[in-house]
């Protein structure tokens, strides 16, 4: 059977889905992701972007700072990908949109910020590490642009950085609560665009499945939770997401 009719048969009976996306949902956006074959991670260390590091070294916050104004993110349009959980939203089929992604783009498809949890923080605000003073990170980047390489804030003069969760720092608490919910009450996931490697953003979709929820995964090549996946469907999420949700419907 076509693994899209094989997932929309899965999901058939669902009226609560949850959503999971990660960088591979915006890749058509032209935001690259982490783990794919042009991803970040084969021209940047990791190691280099932990919280630790990003306070203590402001060589690390002038890469942080030019590698944001580089990477698209804060000017990209969402995709087809985007549209079609809005569709499912509309549609009544939606307990919550779950994402690791920090790029604002299921909000700019249209998804009310209540249906979206993120994870990882957004991109598109900055606060002061000291004083918590935010303001929009395109502020920043201008600074940045004009020559103020490592911008602190104007206001007590504490290290400025993007909303965004980085490796070694806490995860939003009231996104993990909302994230938890939505995976209690939902009665099927589909995830989007991730290699399900990262924890514990992984353990929200885990837990769909343990209720004994079936698991639809869409993504280009395999990812860590194949194994627990009732259907695969193997491709862009642009072309095969909405092909999937016009089933539903
Ligand atoms: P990942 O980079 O680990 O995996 C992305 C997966 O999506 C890969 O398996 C890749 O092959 C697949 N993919 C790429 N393009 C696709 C497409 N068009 N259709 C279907 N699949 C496609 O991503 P992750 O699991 O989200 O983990 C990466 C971490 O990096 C996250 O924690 C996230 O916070 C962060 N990140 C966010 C963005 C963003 O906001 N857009 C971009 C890069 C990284
Ligand atoms: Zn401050």
């Amino acid at each position: 059977m076509d693994p899209i009719a094989a997932a929309a048969e899965a999901l058939a009976d669902c009226t609560s889905l949850l959503v999971f996306t990660g960088a591979g949902i915006s890749t058509e956006s032209g935001i690259p992701d982490f783990r794919g074959p042009d991803g970040v991670w084969t021209r940047v260390d990791p190691d280099e972007f932990t919280y630790a590091r990003y306070i203590q070294n402001p060589e690390t916050r002038r890469a942080f700072w030019r590698m944001r104004a580089d990477s698209g993110v804060l000017t990209a349009e969402p995709n087809a990908a985007h549209r079609a959980v809005v569709d499912l939203w509309r549609a009544e089929l939606l307990v919550a949109c779950v994402t690791q992604n920090i790029d604002g783009l299921h909000q700019a498809a249209g998804l009310p910020a209540q249906s979206v949890v993120e994870l990882h923080g957004n991109a598109h605000e900055t606060f002061c590490v000291d004083c918590g003073e935010r303001q929009p990170t395109t502020a920043v980047l201008d600074r940045v642009a004009a020559g103020d390489d490592d911008p602190r804030c104007s206001g007590c003069g504490g290290i400025l950085k993007a909303g965004v969760v980085f490796f070694g720092e806490m995860m939003p608490r009231r996104e993990l609560m909302r994230a938890a919910m939505a995976a209690a009450d939902a009665d099927g996931v589909i995830t989007v665009g991730s290699t399900l490697s990262v924890f514990p953003a992984a353990s929200f979709p885990i837990e769909v499945v343990e209720g004994g929820h079936p698991m639809v995964i869409v993504n280009r090549g395999p990812t860590d939770l194949d194994d627990l996946a009732t259907v695969i469907v193997d491709g862009a999420a642009g072309e095969t997401l909405p092909k999937l949700v016009a089933r539903l419907m």
